[in-house]
């Protein structure tokens, strides 16, 4: 690669030459283009089917044993949280440390661990480094086994918190909730859930998960396919046998097919291929699949560490990939390369003197690098170059979640395993037998859908499955029609006492679970403050919530940048626009770290700037 420097003459920029890069960039960006524009689909999100109906039994709870038996409750608390995930534990935890106790979790599935709860497929494991992604750490004291753990030791992890903050007598499991409905006399809400239970509750806290809710394609026959079928996030170890470290010895005869090569397909192809007597991969784009390098964790370090290392861990990761000066690069793998060669370049340039634009081309550049690196591991992993092909990706390190794994390429060097390239078309069709790609019937015992979950396709209050009814009964749904409303991405007009954790217009970094674990910290000093001051209703005021609106959905890089995508979820199937597009879209512009820093100096003003308060 390159050395920056080689960028800048007197002080100007200087863009390298064809040679000189070893690539030509106008070739690439034409390349990235043509592979975006054959994907490009006039119904977008629409493409997608709910499961519901005669399919709701694929998203069932598979992992409840018994099905817990109580008499409803009547209560009156503080905080009601939904959702038992990362978030709504953070969320307690914070609450806990803050001196709030009296609160209730309610989730529908039958523990803690949310997205871990849910995801069981075999090879599922988190892609953060876990030293900052396992939340609590330092609380809990606990050290994870290695650099990124499985699904297993996150799962474990998630009931570590729930006991060491006594979380499970707090808790109401297979719960769903029906309805949140503000009673403006009480200022309070009343929740009410399908076990007759009814709280009355304070305040509400909302973290119901960003990919909580399966999707399908929405391809014709899929109904009609006779042999076995699930999604991964529900995924049948009764099928299929093992668990999720492998085994999965019951499909030692069985034709297995797999749509989506996703983050979630990429973990889990390896260990279908390593079982089933045939294993179809049907591919409609490719993943960038970089290095993974899992390692033990070395526990002498980890003795090493001194108290509060875990946040200093996570700043240091976050102001990386906000392109932030650090002397350290603390956690070093594959997402701070990724962003080391994108900031780096241009720190080293003399950012000042360089337009916007000459930032671009040089970022651009810069991708197209890691995009070639990433491509030529394809080439050297692949026996079968026409296979290696197939398997490149072309588009943006940002357009799909980047994956890391050491596994799935040589999977396709295997004599059972098929890759389907579809040509950017997707699987056109499904039949009682199995699935068809141009005209070719690939007959099937089982399929596997790892085809990812609701974002953007439908509202909020579908995706988190309940009603939010506010105040003069105005439902959510109706308030956010044309897309969220929030003041700082927690809070909306109309909706007193209610918070959102999440994707909601806030700052995000890759590392979701800081981001919660900031969104659980700001609320629960909030709710203290407001606590001890008597105030019994906080409400974003109309023009908070308008003045948010148009910072969050004001155009900036990632808009152009997500528009030049190949489609996904992160730009609405590439149908983004402002803020009613995709997962990267209408979030606070300056990233997460200056998100937080923002929501501390609010905390500090203590002046509620932006609510009203009763
Ligand atoms: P995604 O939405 O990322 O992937 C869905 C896959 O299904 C894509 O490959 C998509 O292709 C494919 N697909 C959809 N429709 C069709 C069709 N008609 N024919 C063929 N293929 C089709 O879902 P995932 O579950 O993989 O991941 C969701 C997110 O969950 C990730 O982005 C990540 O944020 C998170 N995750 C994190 C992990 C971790 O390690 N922490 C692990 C797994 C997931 P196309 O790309 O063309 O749309």
């Amino acid at each position: 690669m390159n050395k920056p420097g080689k960028f800048v003459q007197d002080g100007k920029l200087r863009i390298p030459s064809t040679d000189e890069l070893g690539f030509d960039p106008q070739e690439v960006r034409r390349k990235y283009d043509f592979e975006r524009d054959r994907r490009l689909r006039p119904d977008g999100n629409d493409q997608y089917q709910d499961i519901d109906g005669d399919l709701k039994h694929m998203i069932d709870d598979p992992y409840i044993i018994e099905r817990i038996e109580r008499e409803p409750v009547q209560e009156e608390i503080e905080v009601a949280i939904l959702g038992a995930g990362f978030g709504g534990m953070l969320m307690a935890a914070r609450l806990h440390e803050a001196g709030i106790t009296d609160f209730r979790i309610i989730e529908r599935a039958g523990d803690f661990g949310g997205t871990w709860y849910w995801n069981r497929y075999p090879g599922a494991q988190c892609d953060v480094e876990s030293y900052i992604y396992l939340p609590l750490l330092d609380e809990t004291d606990y050290m994870p086994k290695e650099k990124y753990s499985y699904m297993p030791e996150i799962f474990e992890h998630a009931q570590r918190i729930g006991h060491h903050f006594g979380l499970y007598q707090r808790s109401y499991f297979q719960t769903q909730i029906r309805e949140l409905r503000w009673d403006e006399v009480a200022n309070r809400w009343t929740v009410t859930t399908d076990r007759g239970d009814v709280l009355r509750a304070r305040h509400v806290v909302i973290s119901s998960g960003s990919l909580n809710r399966p999707k399908l394609p929405g391809l014709p026959g899929v109904r009609d396919f006779k042999g076995h079928t699930f999604h991964t996030s529900r995924w049948d170890y009764d099928y299929t046998g093992g668990s999720s470290t492998g085994n999965l010895d019951k499909l030692g005869d069985k034709r297995v097919g797999i749509i989506g090569t996703g983050a979630t397909g990429i973990q889990a192809v390896p260990y279908l291929g390593e079982a089933a007597q045939h294993l179809y991969v049907f591919q409609r784009t490719p993943s960038s699949v970089a290095v993974r390098g899992n390692l033990p964790t070395d526990p002498e370090w980890f003795k090493s560490l001194e108290p509060g290392w875990q946040r200093e861990r996570n700043e240091n990761f976050t102001a990386l990939v906000v392109g932030a000066e650090v002397e350290e690069d603390l956690v070093n793998d594959g997402w701070t390369e990724l962003f080391k060669a994108l900031g780096g370049l241009m720190e080293d340039t003399g950012a000042t003197e360089l337009t916007a634009d000459e930032l671009n081309q040089l970022g651009e550049i810069v991708d197209y690098q890691y995009g070639n690196q990433v491509r030529a591991r394809v080439t050297d992993t692949l026996k079968d170059p026409a296979v290696a092909e197939k398997l490149k990706h072309w588009y943006r390190p940002w357009c799909k979640r980047p994956t890391f794994n050491d596994d799935y390429l040589p999977t396709f060097n295997r004599s059972n395993v098929t890759l389907v390239d579809t040509g950017g078309k997707g699987v056109e069709r499904v039949t009682e037998k199995g699935i068809v790609i141009d005209g070719v019937e690939y007959e099937l015992d089982c399929l596997i859908f790892a085809t990812g979950f609701e974002v953007s396709r439908a509202t909020y209050t579908h995706q988190a499955d309940l009603e939010i009814v506010g105040r003069d009964g105005v439902n959510l749904g109706t308030h956010w029609a044309d897309g969220m409303r929030t003041y700082q991405g927690l809070m909306s007009h109309g909706f007193p006492n209610c918070f959102h954790m999440g994707f909601t217009q806030t700052g995000y970094t890759p590392n979701f679970t800081y981001m919660l674990d900031n969104q659980a910290r700001h609320i629960s000093a909030v709710l203290a403050d407001a606590r001890g001051r008597n105030f019994t209703s906080l409400e974003a005021t109309k023009q908070a919530e308008e003045d948010w609106l148009a910072l969050v959905t004001a155009p900036n890089q990632m808009t152009d940048y997500l528009a030049s995508c190949t489609p996904g979820y992160y730009n609405a199937e590439g149908t983004s626009k402002g803020h009613d597009g995709g997962f990267l879209q209408g979030h606070y512009p300056d990233g997460g770290l200056r998100f937080y820093q923002m929501l501390a100096e609010w905390r500090a003003e203590g002046d509620y700037a932006g609510l009203t308060v009763r």
